[in-house]
Order: C-alpha cells, then structure tokens, then sequence
C-alpha cells in the first residue's frame, strides 16, 4: 500500500501540482492539507532527523515532517488527521532526547517542536506576577523551549524555576510528558509537580486551556502523559528568586546500606523544611568497568584518584552521595555552617568528603561540558540502551545484592553512570499520569548506557535481566521513561491509573493519532 501511496503522491506532485502536500494521502483517502503544506517537508535531512533519537537503536520514518509557524498549524494537521477516514499519527519530537523512538511515527507526521525556537514563534517565554501568593513568580513558556533557555531567562530577572532534569537541553513539553526528574525533586517535587496550567492541542485538534481549576481530567492526564493525550504549547512553570551560587558536595560510602539510609534520612528531614535546607541529592555508583570517567573527569582531585581507585578494587563498587546547597549574597556567611549541621552524623568513610563552590549555573548546567567533550570525540552519537526504573524503599536492599552486585558486577559491561537516589512520594501528585511506586519513599535507578552500534543487544539483554530478577523477587518496579511492548505490560505499569488512562485516551484522542511511538495503544502502525 504505501509504495502505492508513494506512486500516487509523487505522480500528484509531478501533474504539476505546486505542493504535494496538498493532500496527505492516507490509504483512503485524500486529506486536504493546503492551509499547512508549505511547512510540511519530506527531504531527506528533515525526515532523516525525526526518524532516529538519542537511543540510536530505534528508526521509524515518517512521510513528512511538519514545521508549525504557529499553533494553527499544529491544530491544522490534526484535526486533518481526526478528520480523515483512516487517521494518520502524529507525535511531536521536542529534542528527540527520547532512546526507543517515543517521538518517532511510521508513515505520519512528526512535529518538529524546534521549529517554532528557530523561526522565534510559538509561545516564547514571558514572566509575571501573581496575585495569589501561592504562586507568586511564574513564566509561560512554549512547550516546545529548552530547559536551558527558560533557566537563563529567568536568571535575567533574578528568578528560577525549582525542579530541574539533570541535563537542560531537553524541552518542556518533552520532560513534562514524562514527569522530569533530578536532584530537586525530593524536595520540590519533578517538574510535572512545579505546572500551573496549559495549552494543549487534543488528539482531536481541539485547542484547551487545562490548569488544576479548569479542564482539571485533560491537566492530570497531559502530564507524565507520554504524549498521548495533546501537544503541549505553553506551560505555566513556577518560578522562585534565584540564588547565586552553591556549595557542592561528594560523599563516598563502601557500604550500600549506610549509603541508603544517609541519603533517605537527608530526604525526609530536608524534603520537609521550608529554609536552610538541601536543595538537592542524588547518588551514584563507582566501579572499575563504569563512570570511572565520570568522577575522574572533573570532581574528585587528581590527588585523590589512587586512593579511590584503591578503594573501588577492595571494595568493587562505592556509592557516592551528592548533596548541594544554595546560597547567595545574603547567605553566603551562614551556608558552611548550616551544611555541616546538615550533613552531621553520616556515616560516609571518614575522610572521603569532597567539596566544590561553583556558580549557580555551572552546577545546573553541569552535564554539558561533558556533552560537548563526547561530541568532539564521535562519542554523543552512540546507541544509549537506558534502563531507568524506581524502586519501593523497602526492596532497595534486594535490589542492590540481586542487580548491582550480582547482575551488574558479573556482566562487566555497565558503561556510563549509575544513578541512585530516593524521591518523597508526597511531592507527587497522584492524579497526574506519572506511574510511581506504592510508598512513601521510592528510589530511581537510572542505568545510563553508552555502547557501540555492533552491541546494544548485550546491554538490552542485561537491561531485561534485571527486569526479570525483579519480577522473580517480586520487587515491584516501575519504569521512568518507560518502554513495553505488550498492552499488558503497560496496563501493570499504570496499575489502578490504567482504567483513567484509558478513559482519558478515549476521550481526548479517541482516534490513537498522538505519540504512537509510545506503543501504549497502537504497534505505532
Ligand atoms: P522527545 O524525546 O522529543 O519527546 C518525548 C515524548 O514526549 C515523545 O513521546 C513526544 O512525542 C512527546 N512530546 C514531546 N514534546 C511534546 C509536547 N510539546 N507535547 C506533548 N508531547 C510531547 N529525564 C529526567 O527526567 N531527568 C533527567 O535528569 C534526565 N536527564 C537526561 C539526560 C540526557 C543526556 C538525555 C538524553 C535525557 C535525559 N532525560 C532526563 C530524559 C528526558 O526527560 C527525555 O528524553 C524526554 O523525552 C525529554 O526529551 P525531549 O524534550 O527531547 O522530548
């Protein structure tokens, strides 16, 4: 059908047509398409960028890409497709940051959100006032805007938002269909948790305004939403003063329980406190065969390294806990004193404390350095066969002497950081589509591959291992970022959020156009 499909539309296009997006031909039908065809391309670099992510392992093409001018473009194409008789899907691709092709479509549409930052259009980001003290400071950004650009201009004003991933040059509309996740969220919640309101276009092209007050199903739905129910256009994020610097801190533990109980101990005390706490955590693993790069890279001094070299060979793994505290002008004669009083009574091994004073932006912005560094290298580009997952406190024990010091240390192939830190699941709101697991603590583990092309299968396979021993131990894990490939799985993912999720799907793109490279209601067909 579609190399018929192909025959037709190139034989329309060369019969003198001037566009041949005036129709998208679905197997069907003809859509008409005039209004949006000058911003529809089918070349072979725009259709080359939307069919591959950052994974590199997944590769869907869709038949055209669409530029959108304005948010008219974006409703165009799909009530266009809502319209049709046999729908095509459309998915927008914010910086296709995504590893198993969640923003990619088969023979559809794919957004490209980045047009509207290069064409300066879309919603942009502007700042205001509340009246309603809860608020206070907020920004209205684009859906489509890098977390990094909404950081600066914010800090232009002195103001900030208060969760952040840990890595900036992902989209708004992207993290917020996931949950986005970092070492604020213990305390401030993930940044679905830090919304006001929204602008989203529905699966029936439908233009909503969503918010906690109003249009409060689609609100809930859209985030940690995974696409599936409306584009985002414009998202209200709050907004704090911004302090100018931080004091940055690297703790090393050989003991996996001790590591733990520090990192949930400072997560219940601080994720509580309104002042003079932490202002983030997170944790990671060091091991011989894995983010040796990472900590030798910059962190620890260089007069260090054989000692903890020496230590990871006794010890073959150590956990590292990360804390850092803001502080400004104003505090700035205080924050050594209120840290210490923090980080009293843990039990790190004695002498293994590392410190930095760095800028406020520095330490946001801290992956890039080491982005650009692997981009110089080739290095970026490699297949990253991720497995992110959260796991219950109480099974987090199990899970390190059944996966980290079983699975992991017996593969030899974890390449690339392992992080490990726990979230309050009080800073989450439950009404939201983001499936997190039935405690009041949960930890994320984030296993953040980096292989060659002619192996990812292996890390693939140990990545279902570790799904596997879970099931087998009965550890009930959730996937963050999550990626299944029965309906099944997805209905035990979401647990007792799948019946409203299902409904919202019904509801509010009931002809399953949106985000199908998310595989949840279609095989992305
Ligand atoms: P895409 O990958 O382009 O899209 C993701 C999904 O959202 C797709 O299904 C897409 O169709 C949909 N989508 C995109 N834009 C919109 C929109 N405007 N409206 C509705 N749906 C939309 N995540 C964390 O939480 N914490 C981290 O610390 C973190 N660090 C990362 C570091 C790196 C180096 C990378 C590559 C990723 C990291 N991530 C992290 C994961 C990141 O949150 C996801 O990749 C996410 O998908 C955002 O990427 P993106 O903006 O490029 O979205």
């Amino acid at each position: 059908i579609m190399i018929l499909i192909s025959t037709i539309t190139r034989l329309v296009s060369t019969a003198g047509k001037a566009n041949p997006w005036s129709t998208l031909l679905t197997s069907k039908q003809l859509v008409p398409l005039d209004d949006i065809s000058d911003k529809l391309h089918d070349d072979q670099e725009a259709i080359k960028l939307a069919s591959s992510d950052y994974g590199n392992m997944v590769k869907e093409s869709p038949t055209a890409v669409l530029y959108p001018f304005s948010v008219y473009d974006i409703i165009s194409l799909v009530k266009s497709s809502y319209n049709s008789y046999v729908p095509f899907g459309i998915a927008a691709r914010g910086n296709g940051h995504s590893t198993r092709g969640q923003a990619m479509v088969r023979n559809g549409v794919v957004v490209d959100m980045g047009s509207f930052r290069r064409q300066r259009t879309g919603k942009g980001i502007t700042f205001s006032v509340s009246q309603d003290p809860s608020i206070r400071y907020y920004a209205d950004v684009g859906g489509e805007q890098l977390w990094i650009d909404v950081l600066l201009a914010s800090l232009e004003r002195g103001l900030a938002p208060v969760s952040f991933t840990d890595y900036l040059y992902l989209t708004v509309g992207g993290t917020l269909s996931n949950g986005g996740i970092g070492g604020q969220t213990f305390r401030y919640g993930p940044q679905i948790s830090n919304v006001h309101e929204m602008d989203v276009v529905t699966g029936k092209g439908d233009f909503i305004t969503c918010s906690p007050d109003k249009n409060t199903e689609l609100f809930h739905a859209v985030l940690g939403g995974l696409g599936q129910f409306g584009i985002i256009t414009r998202a209200r994020i709050s907004l704090e003063p911004a302090p100018k610097r931080v004091k940055w801190v690297r703790l090393l533990y050989n003991d996996f329980s001790t590591f733990t109980k520090d990192q949930a101990r400072l997560i219940s005390i601080n994720g509580m406190k309104q002042k003079n706490a932490l202002d983030y955590l997170e944790g990671m693993l060091l091991m011989h065969h894995g983010s040796i790069n990472n900590w030798r890279s910059s962190f620890f001094p260089m007069s260090d390294h054989p000692k903890i070299i020496s230590l990871i060979t006794k010890h073959r793994i150590l956990y590292c806990l990360e804390v850092a505290k803001y502080y400004d002008d104003s505090s700035e004669n205080n924050v050594d004193k209120e840290l210490q009083d923090i980080l009293q009574g843990l039990n790190y091994i004695p002498g293994l404390y590392y410190e930095k004073n760095v800028s406020y932006v520095d330490f946001l912005n801290r992956v890039r350095s080491g982005e650009l560094q692997l981009q110089s290298q080739g290095l970026w580009d490699v297949p990253h066969p991720w497995l992110n997952l959260f796991i219950p406190k109480s099974r987090i024990l199990d899970f390190d002497s059944g996966v980290f010091k079983d699975i992991v240390l017996k593969g030899k192939i974890t390449t690339g950081p392992v992080l490990v830190y726990p979230m309050n699941r009080s800073k989450w709101d439950d009404r939201m589509s983001a499936s997190v697991p039935d405690e009041d603590v949960f930890y994320t583990v984030g296993f953040l591959h980096s292989s060659g092309f002619d192996n990812w299968e292996a890390f693939e396979a140990q990545n279902k291992k570790i799904m596997q021993f879970c099931e087998d131990a009965g550890i009930k894990v959730k996937q963050y970022l999550p990626h299944y490939s029965t309906q099944d799985d997805w209905k035990n993912h979401f647990g007792s959020k799948w019946k409203s999720f299902q409904e919202s799907k019904y509801k509010f793109d009931p002809r399953m156009i949106l985000s199908p490279g998310q595989r949840i209601f279609s095989d992305n067909k």
